[in-house]
Protein backbone atom coordinates (compact mmCIF):
# COMPACT_ATOMS: atom_id res chain seq x y z
CA UNK A 1 0.00 0.00 0.00
CA UNK A 2 0.93 3.13 -0.67
CA UNK A 3 2.40 5.68 2.15
CA UNK A 4 2.27 8.76 -0.09
CA UNK A 5 -1.01 9.51 0.62
CA UNK A 6 -1.40 12.80 -0.88
CA UNK A 7 -0.83 11.68 -4.11
CA UNK A 8 -3.57 9.44 -3.95
CA UNK A 9 -6.39 10.05 -6.21
CA UNK A 10 -9.91 10.08 -4.35
CA UNK A 11 -10.92 6.80 -5.10
CA UNK A 12 -7.30 5.03 -4.47
CA UNK A 13 -8.10 7.01 -1.01
CA UNK A 14 -11.70 5.37 -0.24
CA UNK A 15 -9.97 1.77 -1.63
CA UNK A 16 -7.22 2.65 1.19
CA UNK A 17 -9.57 3.24 3.71
CA UNK A 18 -11.58 0.07 2.72
CA UNK A 19 -8.89 -2.05 2.70
CA UNK A 20 -7.40 -0.89 6.24
CA UNK A 21 -10.90 -1.58 7.34
CA UNK A 22 -11.18 -5.05 6.42
CA UNK A 23 -14.02 -4.26 4.42
CA UNK A 24 -15.01 -6.92 1.99
CA UNK A 25 -12.71 -8.89 3.84
CA UNK A 26 -9.48 -6.87 2.14
CA UNK A 27 -10.58 -7.73 -1.26
CA UNK A 28 -10.39 -5.44 -4.03
CA UNK A 29 -12.43 -6.40 -7.18
CA UNK A 30 -13.45 -4.14 -9.98
CA UNK A 31 -14.82 -4.38 -13.63
CA UNK A 32 -14.81 -3.05 -17.14
CA UNK A 33 -18.06 -3.22 -18.20
CA UNK A 34 -18.15 -2.73 -22.16
CA UNK A 35 -21.38 -3.14 -24.29
CA UNK A 36 -20.21 -4.89 -27.23
CA UNK A 37 -22.36 -2.37 -29.56
CA UNK A 38 -18.63 -0.71 -31.28
CA UNK A 39 -14.79 -0.35 -30.57
CA UNK A 40 -13.50 0.74 -27.94
CA UNK A 41 -12.08 4.45 -27.67
CA UNK A 42 -9.58 6.46 -25.88
CA UNK A 43 -12.13 7.11 -23.19
CA UNK A 44 -12.56 3.53 -22.87
CA UNK A 45 -9.24 3.19 -22.37
CA UNK A 46 -9.04 5.61 -19.30
CA UNK A 47 -11.70 3.16 -17.73
CA UNK A 48 -9.59 0.11 -18.85
CA UNK A 49 -6.32 2.05 -17.19
CA UNK A 50 -8.18 2.26 -13.96
CA UNK A 51 -9.85 -0.73 -13.04
CA UNK A 52 -7.01 -2.73 -14.03
CA UNK A 53 -4.40 -0.31 -12.45
CA UNK A 54 -6.15 -0.43 -9.41
CA UNK A 55 -6.58 -4.29 -9.11
CA UNK A 56 -2.88 -4.77 -10.13
CA UNK A 57 -1.88 -1.73 -7.50
CA UNK A 58 -3.65 -3.60 -4.62
CA UNK A 59 -3.65 -7.08 -5.42
CA UNK A 60 -7.30 -6.99 -6.17
CA UNK A 61 -8.70 -8.46 -9.40
CA UNK A 62 -10.50 -6.71 -12.48
CA UNK A 63 -13.33 -8.94 -14.11
CA UNK A 64 -13.94 -8.05 -18.02
CA UNK A 65 -17.59 -7.56 -18.75
CA UNK A 66 -19.32 -7.42 -21.83
CA UNK A 67 -22.55 -5.41 -21.01
CA UNK A 68 -25.04 -7.44 -23.60
CA UNK A 69 -28.20 -7.18 -22.23
CA UNK A 70 -29.45 -5.16 -24.92
CA UNK A 71 -29.97 -7.56 -28.46
CA UNK A 72 -30.61 -5.03 -30.83
CA UNK A 73 -26.72 -3.50 -31.58
CA UNK A 74 -24.76 -6.12 -30.29
CA UNK A 75 -22.22 -8.06 -32.30
CA UNK A 76 -19.73 -10.84 -31.82
CA UNK A 77 -17.38 -8.69 -33.98
CA UNK A 78 -17.42 -6.25 -31.47
CA UNK A 79 -16.47 -8.85 -28.50
CA UNK A 80 -13.37 -10.04 -30.14
CA UNK A 81 -12.48 -6.23 -31.25
CA UNK A 82 -12.73 -5.02 -27.51
CA UNK A 83 -10.38 -8.56 -26.37
CA UNK A 84 -7.78 -7.49 -28.42
CA UNK A 85 -7.63 -4.01 -27.42
CA UNK A 86 -7.72 -4.53 -24.44
CA UNK A 87 -5.00 -6.99 -24.32
CA UNK A 88 -2.69 -4.67 -26.54
CA UNK A 89 -3.04 -1.93 -23.73
CA UNK A 90 -1.29 -4.84 -22.03
CA UNK A 91 -3.99 -6.02 -19.71
CA UNK A 92 -5.25 -9.64 -18.11
CA UNK A 93 -8.35 -10.69 -17.08
CA UNK A 94 -6.89 -14.00 -16.88
CA UNK A 95 -10.27 -16.57 -16.97
CA UNK A 96 -12.77 -13.28 -15.63
CA UNK A 97 -14.42 -13.01 -18.87
CA UNK A 98 -17.97 -13.05 -17.99
CA UNK A 99 -21.12 -11.99 -19.87
CA UNK A 100 -24.29 -10.00 -18.35
CA UNK A 101 -26.38 -12.23 -20.70
CA UNK A 102 -25.15 -15.45 -18.91
CA UNK A 103 -27.26 -13.89 -15.93
CA UNK A 104 -30.20 -13.41 -17.25
CA UNK A 105 -31.67 -16.32 -15.75
CA UNK A 106 -30.66 -14.86 -12.55
CA UNK A 107 -31.78 -11.68 -12.74
CA UNK A 108 -35.28 -13.09 -14.03
CA UNK A 109 -35.48 -14.77 -10.94
CA UNK A 110 -34.63 -11.73 -8.90
CA UNK A 111 -37.53 -9.91 -10.89
CA UNK A 112 -39.50 -12.58 -9.79
CA UNK A 113 -38.26 -11.99 -6.23
CA UNK A 114 -39.19 -8.13 -6.36
CA UNK A 115 -42.59 -8.98 -7.75
CA UNK A 116 -43.32 -11.76 -5.00
CA UNK A 117 -42.53 -9.23 -2.33
CA UNK A 118 -44.78 -6.78 -3.83
CA UNK A 119 -41.75 -4.43 -4.93
CA UNK A 120 -42.26 -4.52 -8.96
CA UNK A 121 -45.65 -4.77 -10.66
CA UNK A 122 -46.55 -5.23 -14.71
CA UNK A 123 -47.87 -2.11 -16.36
CA UNK A 124 -49.95 -2.70 -19.36
CA UNK A 125 -49.72 1.35 -20.54
CA UNK A 126 -48.24 1.89 -23.61
CA UNK A 127 -44.39 3.58 -23.34
CA UNK A 128 -45.05 7.44 -24.03
CA UNK A 129 -47.96 7.00 -21.01
CA UNK A 130 -45.62 5.53 -18.98
CA UNK A 131 -42.80 8.23 -19.71
CA UNK A 132 -45.51 11.10 -20.10
CA UNK A 133 -46.31 10.15 -16.04
CA UNK A 134 -42.74 10.15 -14.96
CA UNK A 135 -43.18 13.68 -14.29
CA UNK A 136 -40.29 16.11 -14.47
CA UNK A 137 -37.56 16.87 -11.71
CA UNK A 138 -40.18 19.66 -10.23
CA UNK A 139 -43.06 18.19 -10.30
CA UNK A 140 -44.08 14.06 -8.84
CA UNK A 141 -44.98 11.66 -11.58
CA UNK A 142 -48.17 9.95 -11.35
CA UNK A 143 -48.81 6.52 -10.73
CA UNK A 144 -50.03 3.65 -13.05
CA UNK A 145 -53.23 2.33 -12.54
CA UNK A 146 -51.39 -0.90 -13.02
CA UNK A 147 -48.96 0.03 -9.80
CA UNK A 148 -51.44 -1.82 -7.17
CA UNK A 149 -52.27 -4.83 -9.21
CA UNK A 150 -51.98 -8.33 -7.18
CA UNK A 151 -49.20 -9.97 -7.22
CA UNK A 152 -50.07 -13.31 -8.75
CA UNK A 153 -51.75 -11.02 -11.81
CA UNK A 154 -48.29 -9.95 -12.27
CA UNK A 155 -46.55 -13.16 -11.74
CA UNK A 156 -48.33 -14.94 -14.31
CA UNK A 157 -48.74 -11.86 -17.04
CA UNK A 158 -44.77 -11.67 -16.51
CA UNK A 159 -44.07 -15.73 -17.03
CA UNK A 160 -46.40 -15.38 -20.26
CA UNK A 161 -44.04 -12.50 -21.30
CA UNK A 162 -41.27 -14.41 -20.81
CA UNK A 163 -43.22 -17.49 -23.12
CA UNK A 164 -43.49 -15.14 -25.97
CA UNK A 165 -47.18 -14.64 -25.85
CA UNK A 166 -47.28 -11.24 -25.47
CA UNK A 167 -46.28 -8.45 -28.36
CA UNK A 168 -43.73 -5.62 -28.47
CA UNK A 169 -44.86 -3.05 -26.11
CA UNK A 170 -47.76 -4.84 -24.67
CA UNK A 171 -46.54 -5.08 -20.97
CA UNK A 172 -43.09 -3.71 -19.24
CA UNK A 173 -42.08 -4.92 -15.69
CA UNK A 174 -41.56 -2.06 -13.59
CA UNK A 175 -39.90 -1.55 -9.97
CA UNK A 176 -42.43 -0.13 -7.98
CA UNK A 177 -40.63 2.57 -5.68
CA UNK A 178 -41.73 5.93 -5.46
CA UNK A 179 -43.41 8.39 -8.17
CA UNK A 180 -42.77 11.40 -6.18
CA UNK A 181 -38.99 10.47 -5.81
CA UNK A 182 -36.80 13.62 -6.55
CA UNK A 183 -34.63 10.87 -8.35
CA UNK A 184 -36.29 10.36 -11.96
CA UNK A 185 -34.58 6.99 -11.50
CA UNK A 186 -36.35 5.88 -8.52
CA UNK A 187 -40.11 6.71 -10.45
CA UNK A 188 -40.87 3.15 -10.59
CA UNK A 189 -38.30 2.49 -13.18
CA UNK A 190 -38.93 -0.09 -16.37
CA UNK A 191 -36.59 -3.45 -15.24
CA UNK A 192 -37.46 -5.84 -18.37
CA UNK A 193 -39.49 -5.14 -21.48
CA UNK A 194 -40.18 -7.44 -24.67
CA UNK A 195 -38.36 -7.33 -27.11
CA UNK A 196 -38.71 -10.01 -29.61
CA UNK A 197 -35.44 -10.15 -31.35
CA UNK A 198 -32.09 -12.63 -31.22
CA UNK A 199 -29.47 -12.10 -28.82
CA UNK A 200 -25.58 -12.66 -30.16
CA UNK A 201 -25.48 -15.45 -26.89
CA UNK A 202 -28.34 -16.55 -25.62
CA UNK A 203 -30.13 -16.81 -29.69
CA UNK A 204 -34.09 -16.85 -29.06
CA UNK A 205 -33.89 -18.25 -25.81
CA UNK A 206 -35.38 -14.83 -24.79
CA UNK A 207 -37.87 -12.44 -25.61
CA UNK A 208 -37.82 -10.56 -22.67
CA UNK A 209 -34.50 -8.57 -21.46
CA UNK A 210 -33.56 -6.38 -18.61
CA UNK A 211 -32.72 -2.98 -18.76
CA UNK A 212 -29.24 -1.37 -17.87
CA UNK A 213 -30.05 -0.52 -14.52
CA UNK A 214 -32.02 -3.79 -13.29
CA UNK A 215 -28.91 -5.45 -15.09
CA UNK A 216 -25.75 -4.12 -14.40
CA UNK A 217 -25.45 -3.54 -10.17
CA UNK A 218 -26.82 -7.18 -9.78
CA UNK A 219 -24.26 -8.20 -12.36
CA UNK A 220 -21.76 -6.69 -10.52
CA UNK A 221 -23.03 -8.09 -7.28
CA UNK A 222 -23.34 -11.82 -8.60
CA UNK A 223 -19.21 -11.40 -9.07
CA UNK A 224 -18.89 -9.67 -5.89
CA UNK A 225 -17.67 -6.64 -6.88
CA UNK A 226 -16.44 -4.63 -4.64
CA UNK A 227 -16.00 -1.03 -6.48
CA UNK A 228 -18.34 -0.54 -9.29
CA UNK A 229 -16.44 2.71 -10.58
CA UNK A 230 -18.31 4.51 -13.93
CA UNK A 231 -18.55 7.84 -15.27
CA UNK A 232 -20.23 10.87 -13.86
CA UNK A 233 -23.77 10.34 -15.44
CA UNK A 234 -24.33 7.80 -13.84
CA UNK A 235 -24.83 9.09 -10.21
CA UNK A 236 -28.70 9.56 -10.49
CA UNK A 237 -28.54 5.61 -11.05
CA UNK A 238 -26.91 5.09 -7.39
CA UNK A 239 -30.06 5.50 -5.62
CA UNK A 240 -31.76 3.08 -7.66
CA UNK A 241 -28.24 0.75 -7.78
CA UNK A 242 -28.28 0.59 -4.00
CA UNK A 243 -32.32 0.14 -4.23
CA UNK A 244 -32.19 -3.40 -5.84
CA UNK A 245 -29.12 -4.45 -3.91
CA UNK A 246 -31.26 -3.84 -0.72
CA UNK A 247 -34.28 -5.04 -1.55
CA UNK A 248 -32.86 -8.42 -3.51
CA UNK A 249 -30.79 -8.62 -0.32
CA UNK A 250 -27.76 -9.54 -2.48
CA UNK A 251 -23.93 -8.60 -2.23
CA UNK A 252 -23.42 -5.10 -1.60
CA UNK A 253 -21.17 -3.44 -4.85
CA UNK A 254 -20.79 -0.08 -4.20
CA UNK A 255 -20.65 2.15 -7.14
CA UNK A 256 -18.13 5.63 -7.14
CA UNK A 257 -18.40 7.60 -10.10
CA UNK A 258 -15.32 9.52 -11.84
CA UNK A 259 -15.23 12.35 -14.57
CA UNK A 260 -15.48 10.71 -18.04
CA UNK A 261 -12.04 11.64 -20.52
CA UNK A 262 -13.01 14.10 -22.88
CA UNK A 263 -10.35 14.71 -25.17
CA UNK A 264 -9.67 18.49 -27.33
CA UNK A 265 -10.91 17.85 -30.78
CA UNK A 266 -12.27 14.71 -30.62
CA UNK A 267 -15.25 12.69 -30.08
CA UNK A 268 -15.23 10.12 -27.30
CA UNK A 269 -18.92 8.24 -28.15
CA UNK A 270 -19.60 4.92 -30.19
CA UNK A 271 -22.53 6.36 -31.39
CA UNK A 272 -20.98 9.17 -33.21
CA UNK A 273 -17.63 7.64 -34.00
CA UNK A 274 -20.26 5.11 -35.94
CA UNK A 275 -21.94 7.81 -37.90
CA UNK A 276 -18.37 8.81 -38.81
CA UNK A 277 -17.80 5.39 -40.23
CA UNK A 278 -21.00 4.50 -41.82
CA UNK A 279 -21.25 7.94 -43.23
CA UNK A 280 -17.84 7.35 -45.17
CA UNK A 281 -16.31 10.46 -43.08
CA UNK A 282 -13.31 8.19 -42.68
CA UNK A 283 -11.75 4.71 -43.65
CA UNK A 284 -13.17 2.72 -41.43
CA UNK A 285 -13.52 2.23 -37.34
CA UNK A 286 -9.36 1.57 -37.09
CA UNK A 287 -8.80 5.12 -39.70
CA UNK A 288 -5.39 6.54 -38.21
CA UNK A 289 -7.39 9.70 -37.00
CA UNK A 290 -10.30 7.66 -34.89
CA UNK A 291 -9.91 8.12 -31.39
CA UNK A 292 -10.56 4.52 -31.36
CA UNK A 293 -7.95 1.93 -29.87
CA UNK A 294 -7.55 0.13 -33.02
CA UNK A 295 -7.20 3.47 -34.93
CA UNK A 296 -4.67 5.01 -32.59
CA UNK A 297 -3.07 2.00 -32.45
CA UNK A 298 -2.64 1.91 -36.64
CA UNK A 299 -1.47 5.41 -35.99
CA UNK A 300 1.49 4.39 -33.99
CA UNK A 301 0.52 4.89 -30.67
CA UNK A 302 2.01 2.49 -28.07
CA UNK A 303 0.24 1.17 -25.44
CA UNK A 304 3.11 2.59 -22.61
CA UNK A 305 1.92 5.77 -24.42
CA UNK A 306 -1.88 5.05 -23.59
CA UNK A 307 -0.77 3.98 -19.88
CA UNK A 308 1.23 7.12 -19.21
CA UNK A 309 -1.46 9.85 -20.68
CA UNK A 310 -4.31 7.95 -18.11
CA UNK A 311 -1.53 8.39 -15.35
CA UNK A 312 -0.45 11.88 -16.37
CA UNK A 313 -4.39 12.73 -16.73
CA UNK A 314 -5.37 11.02 -13.42
CA UNK A 315 -8.97 10.38 -11.89
CA UNK A 316 -11.51 13.56 -11.22
CA UNK A 317 -14.87 14.39 -9.60
CA UNK A 318 -15.67 16.82 -12.12
CA UNK A 319 -15.82 17.01 -15.73
CA UNK A 320 -13.43 18.55 -17.81
CA UNK A 321 -11.41 18.37 -21.14
CA UNK A 322 -8.30 16.77 -21.38
CA UNK A 323 -5.22 18.53 -24.02
CA UNK A 324 -4.52 16.47 -26.71
CA UNK A 325 -0.94 17.65 -26.53
CA UNK A 326 -1.12 15.88 -23.48
CA UNK A 327 -1.40 12.35 -25.73
CA UNK A 328 0.86 13.82 -28.27
CA UNK A 329 3.57 14.08 -25.66
CA UNK A 330 2.92 10.66 -24.28
CA UNK A 331 3.73 8.95 -28.04
CA UNK A 332 6.93 10.97 -28.54
CA UNK A 333 8.39 10.79 -25.43
CA UNK A 334 7.88 7.19 -25.23
CA UNK A 335 9.14 7.07 -29.10
CA UNK A 336 11.99 9.19 -28.43
CA UNK A 337 13.14 5.93 -26.36
CA UNK A 338 12.18 3.30 -28.92
CA UNK A 339 11.99 4.84 -32.45
CA UNK A 340 15.30 4.49 -34.38
CA UNK A 341 16.28 7.13 -36.98
CA UNK A 342 16.03 7.19 -40.18
CA UNK A 343 16.34 9.37 -43.61
CA UNK A 344 13.70 10.25 -45.75
CA UNK A 345 12.33 13.06 -47.85
CA UNK A 346 8.30 13.61 -48.32
CA UNK A 347 8.53 16.35 -50.95
CA UNK A 348 11.64 15.13 -52.65
CA UNK A 349 13.52 17.69 -55.15
CA UNK A 350 16.81 16.62 -56.70
CA UNK A 351 19.85 17.66 -55.32
CA UNK A 352 22.88 17.12 -57.57
CA UNK A 353 26.21 18.07 -56.36
CA UNK A 354 27.93 18.16 -59.59
CA UNK A 355 31.98 18.20 -58.34
CA UNK A 356 31.23 14.72 -56.76
CA UNK A 357 32.76 11.99 -58.86
CA UNK A 358 29.73 10.29 -61.09
CA UNK A 359 28.78 6.52 -60.81
CA UNK A 360 30.71 6.88 -56.92
CA UNK A 361 28.57 5.50 -54.19
CA UNK A 362 29.91 5.54 -50.52
CA UNK A 363 28.20 4.02 -47.50
CA UNK A 364 28.35 6.72 -44.55
CA UNK A 365 27.80 5.42 -40.78
CA UNK A 366 24.67 7.03 -39.25
CA UNK A 367 23.75 6.32 -35.70
CA UNK A 368 19.93 4.25 -35.12
CA UNK A 369 19.08 6.33 -31.80
CA UNK A 370 21.19 8.77 -29.95
CA UNK A 371 19.15 7.78 -27.30
CA UNK A 372 19.78 4.42 -26.34
CA UNK A 373 23.29 3.57 -27.72
CA UNK A 374 22.40 -0.51 -28.00
CA UNK A 375 20.39 0.23 -30.84
CA UNK A 376 23.73 0.36 -33.05
CA UNK A 377 24.46 2.28 -36.17
CA UNK A 378 24.02 1.33 -39.96
CA UNK A 379 25.18 2.00 -43.06
CA UNK A 380 23.65 4.45 -45.35
CA UNK A 381 24.25 4.81 -48.77
CA UNK A 382 25.33 8.22 -50.39
CA UNK A 383 26.42 9.65 -54.17
CA UNK A 384 25.97 12.31 -56.54
CA UNK A 385 22.43 12.77 -57.01
CA UNK A 386 20.47 12.97 -53.87
CA UNK A 387 16.49 14.19 -53.28
CA UNK A 388 16.01 17.21 -50.06
CA UNK A 389 12.95 18.28 -49.17
CA UNK A 390 11.68 20.99 -51.49
CA UNK A 391 10.85 22.96 -48.15
CA UNK A 392 14.40 22.47 -47.24
CA UNK A 393 15.30 25.26 -51.00
CA UNK A 394 14.59 28.36 -51.14
CA UNK A 395 15.20 30.69 -53.95
CA UNK A 396 15.27 33.58 -52.13
CA UNK A 397 15.44 32.94 -48.39
CA UNK A 398 14.71 34.86 -45.86
CA UNK A 399 17.15 36.10 -43.02
CA UNK A 400 16.08 33.32 -40.41
CA UNK A 401 15.86 30.58 -42.80
CA UNK A 402 18.67 28.37 -42.50
CA UNK A 403 18.53 25.39 -44.61
CA UNK A 404 19.29 25.86 -48.35
CA UNK A 405 19.91 28.87 -50.95
CA UNK A 406 22.05 30.18 -53.61
CA UNK A 407 25.20 30.17 -52.29
CA UNK A 408 24.60 28.85 -49.03
CA UNK A 409 25.79 26.17 -47.14
CA UNK A 410 24.52 23.26 -45.18
CA UNK A 411 25.49 20.05 -44.02
CA UNK A 412 23.75 17.04 -45.27
CA UNK A 413 22.96 14.46 -42.33
CA UNK A 414 26.11 11.84 -41.72
CA UNK A 415 27.19 13.38 -44.99
CA UNK A 416 28.89 16.98 -46.32
CA UNK A 417 28.68 19.90 -46.30
CA UNK A 418 27.04 21.53 -49.41
CA UNK A 419 27.17 24.65 -51.42
CA UNK A 420 24.37 25.39 -53.71
CA UNK A 421 25.61 26.67 -56.93
CA UNK A 422 22.56 27.19 -59.09
CA UNK A 423 18.82 26.12 -59.91
CA UNK A 424 16.87 24.40 -62.46
CA UNK A 425 13.13 25.32 -62.86
CA UNK A 426 10.55 23.49 -65.05
CA UNK A 427 7.88 25.15 -67.78
CA UNK A 428 5.50 25.67 -64.48
CA UNK A 429 8.06 27.82 -62.48
CA UNK A 430 8.87 24.78 -59.56
CA UNK A 431 12.08 23.80 -58.98
CA UNK A 432 13.30 20.83 -61.18
CA UNK A 433 16.79 20.74 -59.55
CA UNK A 434 19.26 21.98 -57.15
CA UNK A 435 22.81 21.61 -57.69
CA UNK A 436 25.87 22.05 -55.27
CA UNK A 437 29.22 21.12 -54.68
CA UNK A 438 30.56 19.56 -51.67
CA UNK A 439 33.78 19.67 -49.42
CA UNK A 440 35.22 16.58 -49.28
CA UNK A 441 37.22 17.49 -46.12
CA UNK A 442 33.94 18.05 -44.34
CA UNK A 443 32.53 14.49 -44.34
CA UNK A 444 30.74 13.74 -40.54
CA UNK A 445 33.22 11.79 -38.24
CA UNK A 446 36.16 12.83 -39.82
CA UNK A 447 35.90 16.86 -40.43
CA UNK A 448 38.50 19.00 -38.97
CA UNK A 449 37.99 21.32 -41.12
CA UNK A 450 36.36 24.12 -38.10
CA UNK A 451 33.64 24.98 -40.50
CA UNK A 452 30.26 26.13 -39.34
CA UNK A 453 26.96 26.05 -40.84
CA UNK A 454 23.65 26.71 -39.46
CA UNK A 455 21.62 24.21 -40.92
CA UNK A 456 21.90 20.58 -41.12
CA UNK A 457 19.31 18.32 -44.20
CA UNK A 458 17.70 15.60 -44.45
CA UNK A 459 18.29 13.46 -47.63
CA UNK A 460 18.15 10.23 -49.61
CA UNK A 461 19.89 8.97 -52.17
CA UNK A 462 18.34 9.51 -55.64
CA UNK A 463 19.41 5.92 -56.59
CA UNK A 464 19.23 3.98 -53.60
CA UNK A 465 16.03 5.35 -51.88
CA UNK A 466 13.08 4.11 -52.35
CA UNK A 467 9.35 4.95 -53.24
CA UNK A 468 7.25 4.95 -50.25
CA UNK A 469 3.71 6.23 -49.50
CA UNK A 470 3.39 8.77 -46.85
CA UNK A 471 -0.10 9.78 -45.11
CA UNK A 472 -0.07 12.77 -42.68
CA UNK A 473 -2.71 12.97 -40.25
CA UNK A 474 -3.95 16.35 -38.28
CA UNK A 475 -6.92 16.25 -36.03
CA UNK A 476 -10.02 15.33 -37.53
CA UNK A 477 -12.11 18.31 -35.93
CA UNK A 478 -11.59 21.75 -35.88
CA UNK A 479 -13.08 22.68 -32.77
CA UNK A 480 -11.59 21.68 -29.36
CA UNK A 481 -14.41 21.73 -27.00
CA UNK A 482 -17.18 19.43 -29.18
CA UNK A 483 -19.25 19.47 -26.03
CA UNK A 484 -20.08 22.91 -26.72
CA UNK A 485 -21.32 22.90 -30.25
CA UNK A 486 -24.82 22.85 -31.25
CA UNK A 487 -24.93 22.29 -34.65
CA UNK A 488 -24.25 18.89 -36.41
CA UNK A 489 -21.04 18.08 -35.32
CA UNK A 490 -20.15 16.37 -38.48
CA UNK A 491 -19.60 20.00 -39.62
CA UNK A 492 -16.62 20.68 -37.75
CA UNK A 493 -14.88 18.11 -39.44
CA UNK A 494 -11.34 19.27 -40.33
CA UNK A 495 -11.59 18.50 -44.41
CA UNK A 496 -7.75 18.47 -44.25
CA UNK A 497 -6.92 15.90 -41.25
CA UNK A 498 -5.82 13.55 -44.33
CA UNK A 499 -2.52 14.60 -46.52
CA UNK A 500 -1.26 11.76 -49.06
CA UNK A 501 2.42 12.30 -49.57
CA UNK A 502 2.92 9.80 -53.07
CA UNK A 503 6.29 10.41 -53.96
CA UNK A 504 7.88 10.32 -50.54
CA UNK A 505 11.28 8.28 -50.76
CA UNK A 506 12.84 6.49 -47.79
CA UNK A 507 16.70 5.25 -47.06
CA UNK A 508 16.53 1.77 -48.18
CA UNK A 509 16.42 0.48 -44.64
CA UNK A 510 12.90 0.83 -44.53
CA UNK A 511 12.59 -1.93 -47.38
CA UNK A 512 13.13 -4.40 -44.81
CA UNK A 513 10.79 -3.24 -42.45
CA UNK A 514 7.41 -5.38 -41.62
CA UNK A 515 4.01 -3.57 -40.94
CA UNK A 516 3.72 -1.96 -37.33
CA UNK A 517 7.51 -1.45 -37.54
CA UNK A 518 8.03 1.89 -35.89
CA UNK A 519 10.67 4.81 -36.36
CA UNK A 520 12.01 8.42 -36.69
CA UNK A 521 12.10 10.15 -40.03
CA UNK A 522 14.91 12.70 -38.80
CA UNK A 523 13.38 16.23 -37.86
CA UNK A 524 9.92 15.15 -38.92
CA UNK A 525 8.42 12.92 -36.83
CA UNK A 526 7.44 9.43 -35.77
CA UNK A 527 6.16 7.25 -38.43
CA UNK A 528 5.01 3.31 -38.72
CA UNK A 529 4.70 0.79 -41.30
CA UNK A 530 0.83 0.97 -42.19
CA UNK A 531 -1.01 -2.79 -41.47
CA UNK A 532 -1.74 -3.08 -44.78
CA UNK A 533 1.42 -2.05 -46.27
CA UNK A 534 2.77 -4.99 -48.90
CA UNK A 535 4.83 -4.49 -51.93
CA UNK A 536 7.46 -2.88 -53.27
CA UNK A 537 6.32 0.69 -51.78
CA UNK A 538 5.69 0.79 -48.28
CA UNK A 539 2.74 2.45 -47.02
CA UNK A 540 3.53 4.55 -43.73
CA UNK A 541 1.62 6.60 -41.79
CA UNK A 542 2.58 9.88 -39.52
CA UNK A 543 1.92 8.88 -35.67
CA UNK A 544 3.12 12.20 -34.42
CA UNK A 545 5.13 14.84 -35.51
CA UNK A 546 8.23 16.01 -33.73
CA UNK A 547 6.95 19.07 -32.09
CA UNK A 548 3.47 20.59 -31.15
CA UNK A 549 2.84 22.70 -34.74
CA UNK A 550 -0.32 23.74 -33.56
CA UNK A 551 1.21 25.24 -30.62
CA UNK A 552 3.41 27.59 -32.64
CA UNK A 553 0.61 28.49 -34.65
CA UNK A 554 -1.89 29.98 -31.93
CA UNK A 555 1.20 32.11 -30.46
P1 LIG B 1 -20.08 5.47 -25.53
O1 LIG B 1 -20.89 6.65 -25.11
O2 LIG B 1 -18.86 5.80 -26.25
O3 LIG B 1 -20.86 4.39 -26.19
P2 LIG B 1 -20.38 4.03 -23.20
O4 LIG B 1 -20.27 4.57 -21.83
O5 LIG B 1 -21.76 3.81 -23.67
O6 LIG B 1 -19.55 4.91 -24.17
P3 LIG B 1 -19.67 1.40 -22.60
O7 LIG B 1 -19.18 0.33 -23.48
O8 LIG B 1 -21.01 1.25 -22.01
O9 LIG B 1 -19.58 2.71 -23.41
O10 LIG B 1 -18.61 1.74 -21.47
C1 LIG B 1 -17.75 0.84 -20.86
C2 LIG B 1 -17.08 1.53 -19.72
O11 LIG B 1 -16.24 2.57 -20.18
C3 LIG B 1 -18.09 2.18 -18.79
O12 LIG B 1 -17.73 1.90 -17.46
C4 LIG B 1 -17.97 3.64 -19.11
O13 LIG B 1 -18.29 4.43 -18.01
C5 LIG B 1 -16.51 3.77 -19.52
N1 LIG B 1 -16.33 4.90 -20.41
C6 LIG B 1 -16.95 5.14 -21.58
N2 LIG B 1 -16.57 6.31 -22.10
C7 LIG B 1 -15.66 6.85 -21.24
C8 LIG B 1 -14.90 8.05 -21.20
N3 LIG B 1 -14.98 8.96 -22.18
N4 LIG B 1 -14.07 8.24 -20.16
C9 LIG B 1 -13.96 7.33 -19.19
N5 LIG B 1 -14.65 6.19 -19.15
C10 LIG B 1 -15.50 5.94 -20.16
MG1 LIG C 1 -23.08 2.57 -22.60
Amino acid sequence: MSTEKEKLNFIEQMIEKDLAEGKNDGRLHTRFPPEPNGYLHIGHAKSICLNFGLAEKYNGLCNLRFDDTNPEKEETEYVESIKEDIKWLGFDWGDREYYASDYFDQLYDYAVKLIKDGKAYIDDQPAELISEQRGTPNEPGKESPYRNRPVEESLEIFEDMKAGKYDEGTHVLRAKIDMTSPVMQMRDPVIYRIKKMAHHRTGDKWCIYPTYDFAHGQSDSIEGITHSLCTLEFAAHRPLYNWFIENLGIFPSEQTEFARLNLGYTIVSKRKLRELVEGGHVDGWDDPRMPTISGIRRRGYTPESIRSFADKIGVAKRNGISDVALLEFSVREDLNKKANRVLGVLDPVKLIITNYPEGQTEELDAVNNPEDESAGKRKIPFSREVYIERGDFMEDPQKKFFRMGPDREVRLKYAYIVKCTGFKKNDAGEIEEIYAEYDPATKSGQDNTGKKVKGTLGWVDANAGIETEVRLYDRLFMTEDLNKIEDDFKNHLNPDSLQVMKNAVAEPSVKDMKPGEQFQFERMGYFIIDKGSTGDKPIINRTVTLRDNWAKQNK
